[in-house]
């Protein structure tokens, strides 16, 4: 079972795979990293994943059959386990805990050479679909504290497989970044008694040069402090804390926003991969008031080198005023949206 362990110093948790421990040659550089014909998550290899635990079909396809749209299973190699009580011990001063949670994979469709930024907005509705679903289902675990939704696009951003797919990972903690910001916005809500979100999306209406697009109910923009180059928010434009309990036009328009950006990134960086993460109010919170759930897109550019490491600093060579300019003036073919 993989372990939690907890960092202290900084309170940071990390999980380290105790049973499959990797030997130093089973890793590979990225480039040496062969792709074999087969893929698992293709439309008739169904037996070849474990059995879903989420789909949508049509015509009322048998599950873990041919005749889907989407569907949702557990991670053939999961970072956390489902199974086993959650049980906290320290080992002198040190705190861990075992690795109980669930990690699935969202199969966002069933054709090998389709991305979220070719596929139609209908069916980008369905994929955020089916991440509310299974943040409500894992929620309703009371050893689950936090459902972190995330894509890697492309080897370099962390995808071991080609075919698109996104992840969900129900854990028993509240990871580090996500506090961090829960916090950030509780203490701005406490001072101003605003969603410092919703204070950013006001000025950057009215500022504009980081505004990449919008529409009714959503907005994408590159943040004042960006990370990285062509870092891209999504945000539903009115205050809302949790995503599963946001309202089907917001989460239409997210969904096609959402691809409206992918595809300004795949245009004005072609083939770079990209990693995106669902931020979300915990489940656990009754707190309405101070957090704003969004989407953070990474589009993997550069490094995470030295200095990043050691400072917890960012450079970032891209303005992100330059940024969302490219981003706004992308050439979008056949304007889906
Ligand atoms: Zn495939
Ligand atoms: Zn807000």
């Amino acid at each position: 079972m993989p372990e939690l362990r907890k960092d202290p110093i900084i309170g940071r948790w990390v999980i380290i795979s105790t049973e499959r421990g990797r030997r130093p040659s089973e890793f590979l550089p990225e480039e040496v990293k062969t792709r074999g014909g087969f893929c698992p998550l293709c439309e008739g290899n169904e037996d070849k994943t474990p059995p879903e635990v989420f789909a949508v079909r049509e015509n009322s396809s048998a599950p873990n059959s041919i005749g889907w749209t989407l569907r949702v299973v557990p991670n053939k190699f999961p970072a956390l386990t489902v199974e086993g009580n959650l049980s906290r011990e320290g080992e002198g001063l040190y705190d861990k805990m075992n690795g109980v949670g669930a990690h699935e994979v969202v199969i966002e469709t069933p054709k090998h050479d389709e991305t979220l930024s070719t596929l139609p907005t209908e069916k980008v509705i369905l994929v955020l679909m089916a991440y509310r679903e299974r943040i409500l289902d894992l929620a309703r675990d009371p050893r689950v504290k936090y459902v972190l939704v995330f894509k890697n696009h492309g080897a370099a951003a962390g995808a071991s497989l080609e075919h698109s797919h996104s992840q969900v990972i129900a854990l028993p903690i509240i990871p580090k970044r996500v506090s961090e910001e829960l916090d950030g916005a509780k203490a701005y809500y406490e001072y101003k008694e605003r969603c410092v979100f919703c204070d950013i999306l006001r000025q950057e209406m009215g500022y504009k040069d980081r505004i990449i697009a919008e529409n009714r109910e959503a907005i994408a923009l590159a943040p004042f402090a960006s990370r990285f180059p062509f870092e891209t928010w999504i945000l539903p434009k009115d205050h809302s804390a949790y995503f599963h309990r946001t309202s089907p036009a917001q989460l239409e328009d997210v969904a096609s926003l959402l691809t409206d950006a992918l595809r300004r990134i795949d245009v004005t960086l072609p083939a770079f991969p990209y990693n995106f993460m669902l931020h979300t109010n915990h489940v656990d919170e009754k707190d309405e008031t101070s957090y704003h759930w969004h989407i953070e897109i990474i589009p993997k550019l550069t490094k995470v080198a030295g200095f990043e490491w050691g400072s917890g600093f960012y450079i970032n060579p891209t303005p992100p005023e330059d940024a969302a300019k490219y981003l706004r003036e992308a050439q979008l073919q056949g304007n889906r949206i």
